[in-house]
């Protein structure tokens, strides 16, 4: 077995508390153990964060570039060994896993190169007024289970960028592939600036209360969010949350079936759909509800399952049991209402946690499968008959992450679109993401913008510098 370090303060060390098992969900097999940090740990990693800010927040930008982009240029280096270590942990196919780490160096890259603005508010013979950007201090990241080194990577570098030092808590069920980033960006960084302690579950509560931290960037549950909410208020800190989706899509009448079915099935299935932004309720006009059905059926039949790691395998397991069950609870909750299971619907009898891609038909709204958020690669399609009242049913949800509209007449789409209740609308395409595009979502589904200068700036605060300028005598 592979052995892992925490990062604290430029050391690696082991975790004060032990070390746990990590699963691997295509064999529901241990094939590594994880450092378990105490919170002594924690609060040594806040610590060396602190110490490091002092120095590194008045870093030029050309250091944080170039030590960024030597971190990127490693992590492209050791691009296979890492997405094997995340195909292992995760349970996504190895095409899945190298096309994450290479979006990790590519946002990395975009985000080293950012510049971070100061805005001239008004220049005067009499006085100059400028609004500047500044780090806001120690940056605790916590990540979830889905896209651990992307997600990671996401927190991390923009944070890093603005001037401020990171503790990273990643996912206690998918700790690994952020451990190696870590250590990859230690390696180019003054010790203390990027720090990581992983424990097991009830270790991110504690970060959420700790009076050292000055800002929380946390990708995660609509629940643990609101947790996090509520720590956070102790001391203030600043909070980027985003948190869980229930994305609506909706097919407009006479959209040519065989343009959109694949990009569809791909929006709603990726990475097993344990995506937050993944179309999780489809709407299909009554029209052509028959036909959408039957070949989004026959498209997930062309699926192949299977470890990640095996060649010719398409479609990973579910990433933990618990998940697994959740999404099951859904598909027995809309067959015991009159749905119909197209194809899946049933756990593998298999070794691992594999869900075959599950389309399940005659669901409407109210049932748990459409209202509530599945995560998992189950997809509810449903009927509806008018436009206006299918824009209702897709913005009933507490949720508003993206949304999009899929039809040959742009205009109409547009217009449809721009009225979805979501943070991210999209046309014709759905969970679209790019390093310069911000993307966030609204309502119960967080707030703040990551990517581009808008994800770049959460990581600062505002100075205001008013100056009077005197007569030169
Ligand atoms: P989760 O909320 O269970 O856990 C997320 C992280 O929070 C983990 O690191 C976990 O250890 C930590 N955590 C747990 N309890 C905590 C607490 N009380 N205080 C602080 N941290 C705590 O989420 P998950 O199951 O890992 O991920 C799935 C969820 O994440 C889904 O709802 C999904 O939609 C959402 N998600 C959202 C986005 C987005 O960008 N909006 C992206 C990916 C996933």
């Amino acid at each position: 077995m592979q052995t892992f370090h925490l990062v604290i303060d430029g050391a690696q060390v082991a975790g004060q508390a032990g070390d746990f098992a990590v699963l691997n969900p295509a064999t529901g097999a241990a094939f590594a153990r994880c450092p378990a940090g105490s919170l002594e740990q924690l609060d040594d990693a806040v610590s060396a964060a602190r110490a490091a800010f002092a120095s590194w927040r008045l870093s030029s930008a050309s250091t944080r570039r170039s030590c960024l982009q030597l971190a990127a240029d490693d992590l492209q280096r050791e691009a296979e060994e890492i997405a094997r270590l995340i195909v292992q942990e995760q349970g996504k196919p190895m095409a899945l896993a190298m096309s994450e780490v290479m979006g990790a160096v590519a946002w990395m890259r975009y985000n080293a190169e950012l510049k971070i603005p100061v805005e001239l508010i008004e220049e005067t013979p009499q006085q100059r007024i400028e609004l500047h950007r500044k780090p806001l201090g120690v940056v605790a990241s916590i990540t979830p289970w889905n896209w651990p080194l992307m997600i990671a990577v996401w927190h991390i570098i923009p944070a890093l960028r603005a001037g401020n030092c990171v503790v990273s808590k990643p996912s206690s069920l998918t700790p690994l592939s952020t451990l190696r980033l870590v250590q990859i960006l230690d390696r180019h960084l003054p010790p203390g600036v990027i720090n990581i302690v992983t424990g097991e579950k009830g270790f991110g509560s504690a970060i959420t209360t700790h009076p050292g931290i000055d800002k929380i960037v946390f990708t995660g549950s609509t629940p643990t969010g609101q947790s996090v909410m509520r720590g956070a208020a102790s001391n203030l800190k600043r909070l980027t949350l985003e948190l869980g989706g229930n994305d609506a899509a909706i097919v407009l009448p006479g959209t040519p079936l065989e343009s959109v079915v694949d990009d569809i099935f791909d929006a709603a299935f990726l990475n097993m759909g344990q995506t937050c932004a993944a179309l999780k309720r489809l709407y299909v006009h009554e029209s052509q509800y028959a036909a959408f059905t039957a070949a989004l059926a026959a498209r997930a039949a062309r699926e192949v399952l299977g470890d990640g790691l095996q060649p010719g395998v398409t479609f990973g397991p579910v990433q933990n049991m618990e998940q697994l069950e959740l999404v099951h609870e859904l598909v027995e909750d809309a067959r015991q209402r009159g749905a119909s299971v197209l194809c899946g619907g049933a756990r593998l009898a298999r070794e691992g946690y594999f869900y075959p891609p599950t389309i399940v038909a005659d669901v409407t709204d109210g049932h748990r499968l459409v209202d509530e958020e599945q995560f998992g690669p189950v997809l509810p399609v449903i009927a509806y008959h008018d436009i206006e009242e299918v824009l209702a049913r897709a913005n009933r949800s507490s949720m508003g992450l993206g949304g999009s509209v899929w039809g040959t007449d742009l205009e109409q789409a547009q217009s449809l679109a721009s009225r979805l209740e979501s943070g991210v609308a999209w046309v014709n395409c759905h969970a679209q993401i790019q390093p310069n595009t911000p993307f966030g979502g609204s309502k119960m589904s967080g707030f703040g913008m990551e990517f581009g200068v808008e994800g770049l700036l959460e990581f600062t605060g505002q100075q205001l510098l008013f100056v009077r300028k005197t007569e030169s005598a």
